[in-house]
């Protein structure tokens, strides 16, 4: 049972028994909204019973895949200061562990992989959950977690058995332990259901745990919502971006805390399992259930393709020192962020965000101290907006539960969407027809990213054009990407299929193309077929009449797809918004790009292309609070 705090405005203690300690009562200071599950359904004296022989207190730290990394970690720190080294309490053994739990990672070409154990396969389409890459970058985000936890005095504990899940994994080593011993587990909560039954069953497991808040750049706590539902969460951003922004701060981040020692060492005497345990090996993506080709895929990095990832909290620093401070890119955010070729465009801290190898407090912070010490524009504080999406999709995830997986989504809808396998594997190959479509779906398969404009145009595609259901496409990059998030994931998803009840943007693919790629330098880069098309035809090669695609070596239906839709022109259903279309409001929309183009600090930019706007009516600017 998980009970949340009574009141937002107070701190909650609770008890637990111990060896000849009465109780002790801990002070939850680090967040008002820590879920607590105590001594469960075991009554006080049953516990008291328990430890009056020999005792040990372990609290059991549980990495999980959103919060890899030691700085501004809340349940981290908590489970250090507040439980193993808090004042006038018994000292305790700190056990950080990470599990790989064979229900998210393995692969295989077919049904089952290498051992004959089924691949862990997505709801509605079948596919691998995890791609070997995305597997990869989590094995060097543990290996560089260990490393760290190392350096600190401490270890990080993982199962050998990389076929265990984890509630295999702790009744195993519970069980292994002196039945005496105080058992607590501490982990970050999670608000989707899948993550929240395997956490709900391992903390069965446990004399008591808590999960605390973290991950988010506003405090659960924070907000001006109801918890824990968050019932009165707005349904759309705008609303929530202006009442967060007037009442809420960012706090600051946590530093890493102090008093971690080697208790892993001490906790392993008294624990026959956890001896067996290994503090230096961590499976290999074959051990994971890759097959040798997916290995040699995950290791190889596409030169084409944005930047390497590695994943690990080392790895996600140097990327925040490098793009604010080394190469002083964050003043042209909000000019560049539209790009789509190489490193630069936009931040490319979301693979180590979705992997919590980086917290979006600590980049606010960075985003403040470059505003003090170099310039304040509405770049520096665009990054942080950005992250209040973020923010936002991990409430409204929170709020809506399991609707967000719905086809119907979070309003219910009983829209009927169509599934044509053939059409879905013309978008998930970049066989379309449509230039734009096709080399950023092409990207995403080479390298497991794709930019954010990429991304809302073809999802539009698929769910307005092609009126596939949408979950086709939500599973496809839950699958794929490197930076996958359910939160941001389904919720862009949902909502850009028109399931959110939001304002609904359908792309014109060819005016997105030519507005932000307008000589087609990214759709050449990823479709070599239309190396020799003219610019003129190079987003709408049907066109083309024969003479010029012989022309162009690119013989359309032979060596690109004839488009597999009729191109379109958008319609303006009640309620729907066509976007990049220049037909809506045109006049206002020229004036603002001439008003623009007299003050454009950055009209040099190659990222921008010819269309791009610059500015929105909706889109006024804030400023970064924090506490
Ligand atoms: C259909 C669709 C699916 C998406 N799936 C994911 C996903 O699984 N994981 C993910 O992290 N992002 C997802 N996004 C959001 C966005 O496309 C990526 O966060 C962004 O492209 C990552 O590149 P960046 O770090 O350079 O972003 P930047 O432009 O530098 O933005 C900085 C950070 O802000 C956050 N952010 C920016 N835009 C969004 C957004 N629309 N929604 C939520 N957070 C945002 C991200 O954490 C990002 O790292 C999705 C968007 C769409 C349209």
């Amino acid at each position: 049972m998980r009970v949340y705090s009574p009141s937002k405005h107070h701190s909650i203690s609770f008890l637990f028994a111990q060896f000849t300690i009465v109780c002790i009562s801990i002070l939850m200071t680090s967040s008002k909204h820590s879920a607590v599950v105590g001594l469960a359904s075991k009554s006080v004296s049953a516990a008291v019973q328990k430890a009056s022989a020999s005792t040990t207190n372990n609290v059991y730290y549980w990495f999980r895949l959103g919060d890899l990394r030691l700085h501004d970690n809340p349940g981290f720190n908590r489970a250090v200061a507040d439980y193993c080294c808090a004042a006038n309490t018994q000292p305790k053994n700190l056990i950080p562990v990470f599990c790989f739990d064979p229900r998210i990672f393995g692969g295989g070409g077919g049904k089952q992989d290498v051992d004959h154990h089924a691949a862990p396969r997505t709801e509605v389409s079948g596919r691998i959950k995890t791609c070997p890459r995305r597997a990869q970058f989590v094995i060097d985000s543990v290996k560089d977690l260990r490393q760290t936890l190392q350096h600190h005095g401490s270890t990080l504990l993982v199962p050998t058995n990389s076929k265990q899940t984890p509630e295999q994994f702790f009744q195993e080593l519970l069980g292994g332990g002196n039945t005496n011993d105080h058992n607590t587990l501490i982990y970050q909560e999670e608000v989707c259901s899948e993550e929240q039954r395997v956490a709900s069953n391992v903390a069965k497991l446990f004399s008591s745990s808590e999960a605390v808040w973290g991950s988010t750049m506003y405090d659960l706590d924070d907000l001006p919502y109801d918890l824990p539902e968050l019932d009165n969460l707005p349904n759309t951003f705008t609303p929530f971006r202006n009442q967060v922004e007037k009442n809420c701060k960012i706090r600051k981040p946590l530093t890493i805390p102090r008093g971690m020692n080697d208790s892993f060492t001490a906790a392993t005497n008294t624990n026959s399992v956890l001896e067996q345990c290994s503090k230096n090996a961590i499976p290999t993506l074959e051990q994971l259930g890759y097959t040798p080709e997916q290995v040699t895929e995950a290791k190889t990095h596409n030169p084409k393709g944005v930047m390497p990832f590695k994943g690990g909290e080392t790895a996600a620093i140097e990327r925040v020192q490098d793009y604010i401070w080394n190469k002083d890119l964050l003043k042209n955010y909000f000019d560049t962020r539209n790009g789509m070729i190489g490193a630069d465009y936009s931040t490319k801290f979301s693979p180590w965000l979705a992997h919590g190898n980086l917290s979006p407090r600590y980049i606010a912070m960075e985003c403040k101290k470059y505003e003090q010490e170099r310039i304040e524009n509405k770049s520096t504080y665009w990054v942080v907006f950005e992250l209040l999406w973020r923010d936002y999709f991990k409430f409204f995830a929170k709020k809506h539960g399991d609707t967000l997986f719905a086809a119907g989504g979070t309003i219910d809808s009983n829209k009927e969407w169509k599934h044509y396998e053939k059409n879905v594997q013309a978008w998930i190959t970049g066989t379309t027809g449509y230039p734009l479509v096709d080399a950023n779906m092409r990207e995403l398969a080479a390298t497991g990213f794709m930019s954010n404009r990429g991304r809302q145009n073809v999802a539009s595609f698929l769910t307005l054009e092609l009126n596939e259901d949408w979950r086709y496409g939500a599973e496809y990059f839950e699958s794929v990407l490197l930076d996958h998030d359910v939160h941001s994931n389904y919720g862009n998803w949902c909502s850009a299929a028109g399931m959110t009840g939001g304002r609904v943007n359908r792309f014109n693919i060819v005016k997105q193309s030519k507005d932000y790629d307008q000589h087609g330098e990214y759709v050449r880069h990823w479709l070599p077929e239309l190396q020799n098309v003219p610019t003129q035809f190079v987003h709408e090669p049907w066109k083309m009449n024969q003479f010029q695609q012989m022309e162009a070596n690119c013989q359309l239906g032979v060596d690109y797809p004839n488009p597999i839709i009729k191109p379109f022109v958008p319609n303006y259903k009640q309620g729907s918004r066509s976007k990049g279309d220049g037909h809506h409001n045109k006049n206002k929309h020229n004036k603002d790009r001439r008003r623009n183009n007299n003050n454009d600090s950055s009209s040099n930019n190659k990222n921008r292309g010819r269309g791009q706007r610059k500015d929105m009516k909706s889109l006024k600017t804030g400023r970064i609070d924090m506490t």
